[in-house]
């Protein structure tokens, strides 16, 4: 066989090989979740729950097909990921679970890479978080501290516009991005967006709550619990927010990027899942826990930090929720 034949059948067989594996990148996972989860909860003690005021603030997005999204959806239709703050005013304190984006962001990523202002920063940009807080008629001093769900830039990209406000971080978290603070290019940004900002580091120390293993109770009155959701990062914090002016959230961070992503389960598509994925087994296991969680809690909705689509739905119920009141 001539040479040029031996290539061309090794072009076809790689081609084939190629095309088996693009179908296979967004055909559905199977997920281990038949075993329903025999996790003991205990009723939570509803009669400390205070009045909350929970806010998104929403401060730009990106658009991307959803089978990028969620592994299986195999469709191209257009979902929006959000990059979202979230205002808490709780009586003992009010602060942000996350940051948004601040209003000068685009000049903290002029000196990163090409590639990475191209893969991450051409999202679109709606409104800075000083913009909303003068909206609300706030200034950065109301804020009595900052919670990080995780520290990526992203996740801090708002703290910029908010100087000397005290930073939250689970100690899980904060070590394992010191530690990587000198091999990953993008590590610099975190730390330059966090400016000086003084921090504070918590540890999930406290019993199992609601099928997690262990809890952080921000104010000690069992409204405001601090989860840890490992996988897409090592410290990634959920935050359940329980109050008797509403209905219960579940804040998780970057645990999912969408409902789809809890309610099948599924991923995103693999090649973002490896990119954004700290540890994929703890990460799937996050995401068969988040599962269990809403199928034992349909009332209770679960919100990533860029599920645009739940951020708007909740939001829609408060806004009616404070008409009526
Ligand atoms: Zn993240």
């Amino acid at each position: 066989m001539k040479v040029r034949n031996w290539a061309g059948m090794g072009a076809a067989a790689l081609g084939a090989v190629g095309t088996g594996l693009a179908l296979k990148s967004v055909l559905p996972q199977r997920f281990i979740t038949e075993q329903i989860s025999t996790v003991q909860e205990e009723v939570p003690d509803n009669s400390t729950w205070p009045q909350i005021e929970v806010t998104f603030l929403r401060c730009g997005h990106v658009t991307l097909p959803e089978f990028l999204v969620v592994r299986g959806a195999a469709s191209w239709a257009p979902h929006v990921n959000a990059y979202s703050a979230v205002l808490i005013r709780h009586p003992n304190g009010t602060f942000l679970y996350d940051t948004g984006f601040c209003s000068d962001i685009y000049a903290f990523l002029r000196n990163q890479s090409v590639l990475f202002r191209t893969l991450l920063g051409s999202f679109v940009f709606e409104q800075g978080l000083s913009s909303h807080l003068q909206q609300l008629e706030m200034k950065p001093d109301d804020l009595d501290f900052i919670l990080l769900s995780h520290l990526h830039w992203d996740h801090v990209s708002g703290i910029p516009d908010l100087p000397g406000v005290r930073l939250c971080i689970n100690r899980v978290e904060y070590d394992a991005a010191k530690s990587h603070a000198s091999d990953r290019g993008i590590t610099p940004l975190i730390w330059q967006l966090m400016g000086d900002n003084p921090h504070e580091l918590f540890d999930c120390a406290g019993p199992a709550y609601m099928g997690f293993r262990s809890t952080y109770d921000l104010f000690g009155d069992g409204s405001l619990v601090l989860v840890p959701l490992p996988g897409h990062t090592p410290g990634n914090t959920g935050l359940f927010i329980n109050r008797a002016n509403g209905s219960r959230l579940f804040l998780v961070g970057d645990a999912v990027w969408s409902a789809e992503n809890y309610i099948r389960p599924a991923t995103m598509h693999p090649i973002l899942w490896s990119m954004f994925t700290s540890d994929d087994a703890s990460a799937r296991q996050t995401l068969i826990d988040l599962h269990h969680f809403s199928q034992r809690h349909p009332e209770i909705p679960v919100i990533g930090m860029h599920d645009a689509h739940m951020q708007k739905a909740f939001m829609a119920v408060e806004e009616k929720r404070l008409i009526k009141a």
